[in-house]
């Protein structure tokens, strides 16, 4: 089930740095998930490494996403960081790897020159970023970076109408983290009705709302076994055209989880 060379849906890892990551990454390649997204910041990535190595899957039908950190952005500690992150998850190559957030201007061709070098070096298979804005991914694409992905805050509650219009048009996946919005999403009414129509739960509806919006992906993160097959559930449906537009309407509320409004003045 790829979209675009692309797992549909991916596994979120963010904030599990416990043993029983190992078990969550096994069972949910059990269950069809194809695509773990971890990241240096995360401290996970020797957990999500047995948790492949315990699997049956072949690594080359799994997809695996991770980020370098921020304190990596430089010529000493970029690359060697990378071979420690697939030294952790027991792989000679990721299939994605993005800078975790915004490089500072100072550094900013400096980084994406060595997220470059690593694809060159074929330690990854495809290169993206993370937490960009429009004119951070204008900038790296006058570089002439070829960039797969741009991992975004996307909910039904925050409105990136702007940012998904411009990724669409240069042919970069919209990657949709914390697709729960960090768990807020589970209050709202005008899901629940839906859901209850559909006799699907808010999450199931959250993501196929998701999967059926053009370039997007989501990730979502659970701990919980009932939830991760809860979560992959979701390809016996289809949300009707009605019920796309209501949800597309709850953006009015703009809420973002994830700050990134604080980078901006670097930019200016
Ligand atoms: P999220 O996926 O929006 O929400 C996770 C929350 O929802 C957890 O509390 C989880 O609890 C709960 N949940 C999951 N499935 C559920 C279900 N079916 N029913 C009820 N509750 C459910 O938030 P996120 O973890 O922040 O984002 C997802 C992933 O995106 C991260 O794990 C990470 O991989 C990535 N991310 C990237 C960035 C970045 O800067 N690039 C930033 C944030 C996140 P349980 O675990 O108890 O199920």
């Amino acid at each position: 089930m790829q979209k675009n060379n692309f797992p549909p849906i991916g596994l979120g890892t963010f904030k599990q740095t416990n043993d029983s990551l190992i078990d969550i990454v096994t069972e949910a390649l059990d269950l069809g998930y194809r695509h773990i997204d971890t990241a240096q910041f995360y401290k996970n990535e020797h957990l999500i490494g047995k948790g492949l190595e315990n699997s049956d899957i072949k690594r080359e039908d799994i997809f695996i996403t991770t980020k370098v950190w921020v304190e990596h952005y430089n010529q000493e500690k970029f690359i060697s960081s990378v071979e420690k992150s697939l030294e952790k998850l027991k792989t000679p190559y990721v299939d994605l790897l993005l800078l975790h957030w915004p490089p500072k201007p100072h550094e900013f061709f400096q980084a994406l020159e060595l997220l470059n070098q690593c694809k060159e070096k074929k330690l990854c298979n495809s290169i993206g970023v993370s937490n960009f804005n429009i004119t951070l991914l204008e900038k790296a694409l006058k570089m002439g970076i070829k960039l797969f992905t741009n991992q975004i805050e996307f909910h039904p509650l925050i409105d990136q109408t702007i940012q998904k219009k411009f990724l669409e048009n240069h042919g970069i996946r919209l990657t949709a983290y914390a697709p729960f919005a960090t768990g807020q999403i589970f209050g709202n009414r005008t899901l629940r009705t839906i859901a209850e129509r559909y006799h699907k739960t808010i999450a199931q509806v959250c993501l196929r709302w998701a999967l059926q919006t053009p370039n997007t992906y989501p990730i979502p993160k659970t701990s919980s076994s009932k939830r991760l097959k809860e979560n992959i559930d979701i390809f016996d449906f289809h949300l009707a055209k009605i019920d796309m537009d209501v949800i597309n309407q709850l953006n009015r509320v703009n809420i973002r989880f994830f700050d990134i409004a604080g980078l901006a003045p670097e930019w200016d």
